[in-house]
């Protein structure tokens, strides 16, 4: 489930300054180094600043949102509010969309009335600060690519948001390889099956509701199908795991196993369980110990299945949450 694209990296697009691009408003950068010290070993960055595609320049005048919190806030220059880039910033984030539908996921910089994910602060027209918003940028990704995974580079420092973001990434790349680049029913029933526990570690009314809507799917048109399939499984892996709703998936896997093994190993397995739940143990422990048996027991639906294995194993993103 971990394999890369034939080019060499998931294609995963991030604010260009992030990557050390000299392109903010100063001419400073923000370079992140998990961004490019680890995670450009998995992910093929592409690097977009939208200001700079708008035609800001560097240096420029700082921009912020302006307006009041029942608006969509306008984009004004700091010093020239009558330096209204709304509609340009709008224009260059459409643009950028359209070509880049093969993303995977995007990576921004907090606090930028561009690229700031949420908590960007928006200013009454006499400048006091009113309430907080989404950058302009964000604002486009969220309605013109509702699906695509986005996360800020600050909290990526956060272990169960990192490891949330790179398994939606993950599931985004298996799902354009082998649902989008060959759509068929058969192929979003597949796709379904092997991310079952996983959605269920998620959104356990997700992972039923998407069960129903699947046994009837064939009386919709296959695009419409897959169109609500990914929304509403990107928005059900958006909202991160738990030890409480990872321990149900577990205890759900363990259970292809009760036959197989003997007491004293089912014991071993739930009690590495029950030590995740109560927070001695990280994630990879149980899911190693699982995997283990699964190997020689499994049937080949449970061993497929990418809860067991998500993202790649090395970089160690379940043995920190
Ligand atoms: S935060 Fe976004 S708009 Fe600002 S410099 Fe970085 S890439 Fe450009």
């Amino acid at each position: 489930m971990t394999q890369q694209t034939e080019r060499g990296g998931i294609p995963v697009g991030i604010s260009a300054c992030l990557m050390g691009e000299p392109v903010r408003y100063n001419g400073g950068h923000k370079r992140s180094r998990y961004c490019q010290d680890v995670l450009a070993e998995r992910f093929a960055f592409e690097p977009f600043c939208p200001e700079l595609e708008a035609g800001l320049g560097v240096p420029r005048e700082p921009i912020r949102l302006v307006g009041a919190p029942d608006e969509v806030p306008r984009v004004l220059g700091t010093v020239d509010p009558s330096l209204d880039v709304t509609e340009r910033l709008d224009e260059v984030s459409r643009a950028f969309i359209a070509r880049h539908r093969h993303l995977r996921g995007f990576i921004l910089m907090k606090g930028s009335p561009s690229c700031g994910l949420e908590r960007v602060k928006v200013y009454h027209a006499n400048g006091m600060p009113s309430h907080a918003d989404s950058g302009a940028f964000v604002r486009a990704l969220r309605r013109h690519f509702p699906e695509l995974p986005l996360e800020e580079e600050a909290r990526l420092n956060d272990a169960v948001l990192r490891e949330n973001f790179i398994t939606r990434v993950y599931a985004a790349d298996d799902w354009k390889r082998h649902v989008e680049a060959h759509p068929s029913y058969h192929n979003l029933l597949q796709f379904h099956s092997r991310q079952k526990y996983l959605l269920m570690a998620h959104h356990v009314e997700a992972y039923r509701e998407l069960g129903r809507y699947l046994a009837e799917a064939h009386d919709r048109p296959l695009e419409e199908a897959m169109g609500h399939y990914l929304q509403r499984f990107m928005a059900a892996l958006a909202r991160p795991a738990t030890r409480k709703t990872h321990t149900n998936a577990l205890m759900h896997v363990f259970g292809y196993l009760k036959e197989a093994l003997d007491g004293e190993t089912k014991q071993d397995l739930l009690t590495a369980i029950e030590d995740y739940r109560q927070g001695h143990v990280h994630l990879a422990v149980p899911i190693r110990l699982l995997a283990h048996y699964l190997k020689r027991h499994g049937s080949e639906y449970i061993r497929r299945q990418t809860y067991l294995d998500p993202h790649p194993y090395e970089l160690g993103l379940r043995n920190a949450i």
